[in-house]
């Protein structure tokens, strides 16, 4: 059976609201069936050092998104050889769900980077992408061809970040409004971010 898939990937350290919330949104669009979140190993744009293991990324993403319907966590791409190049991804699903429309699904902040994307033409070539509106960020500067292939979703846009929830753990500051709170549980189990 065919299905529109949309495919959301990320590091998610942590996983947070604006990512629940980006997700209800791509379901939301009636363009897709279903949300396939992908946790990626290790991003090839993202150049930072730190990153928590995939194991308990994990753990915090299946807690955050339990309870949501139609979307489920795939951890193909550390099955996959590294770096987890995106279009190494959907080629392997297009290959393996021959039947399925995917989606790449993101949020505005990655579109206005995706030309910097290795093999973004070939993403492009492979699948449309589904963007969700980000705060502070524009799509003015994005190239046509890239925005003659992109679907922008309704979303009402929330301001968080992972990299900010890292700095207010840092900082002693609290995150009960920005991350789930059974990902909290885990973030104090594994003591992550302090
Ligand atoms: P970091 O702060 O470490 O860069 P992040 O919060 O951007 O992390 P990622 O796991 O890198 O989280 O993001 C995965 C995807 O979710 C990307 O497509 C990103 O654009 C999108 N995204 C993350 N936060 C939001 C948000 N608040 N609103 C819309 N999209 C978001």
């Amino acid at each position: 059976m065919s299905a529109r898939i949309g495919l959301f990937g990320g590091t998610f350290d942590p996983v947070h609201n604006g990512h629940l919330s980006i997700a209800k949104s791509f379901i939301q669009s009636d363009l897709i069936d279903e949300l396939w979140v992908l946790l990626t190993p290790y991003p090839p744009h993202k150049s930072s050092g730190f990153q928590t293991a995939y194991d308990i990324r994990l753990e915090m993403l299946k807690k955050a998104f339990w309870d949501q319907n139609n979307v489920s966590i795939k951890t193909i791409e550390n099955e996959l050889p590294k770096p987890s190049y995106s279009v190494q991804t959907i080629r392997y699903l297009k290959k393996h769900h021959p039947d399925n429309t995917y989606y790449y699904c993101m949020g505005e902040d990655s579109l206005s980077q995706f030309h910097s994307w290795k093999f973004y033409q070939e993403i492009l070539q492979e699948c449309e992408l589904l963007v969700a509106q980000r705060p502070g960020e524009t799509h003015k500067d994005v190239e046509k061809k890239i925005l003659k292939r992109t679907h922008f979703v309704n979303h009402t846009p929330l301001d968080i970040s992972s990299s900010q929830i890292r700095e207010n753990i840092a900082a002693g500051k609290s995150i009960i409004v920005q991350v789930p709170e059974e990902v909290i549980k885990v973030i104090e189990k594994e003591q992550l971010y302090s």
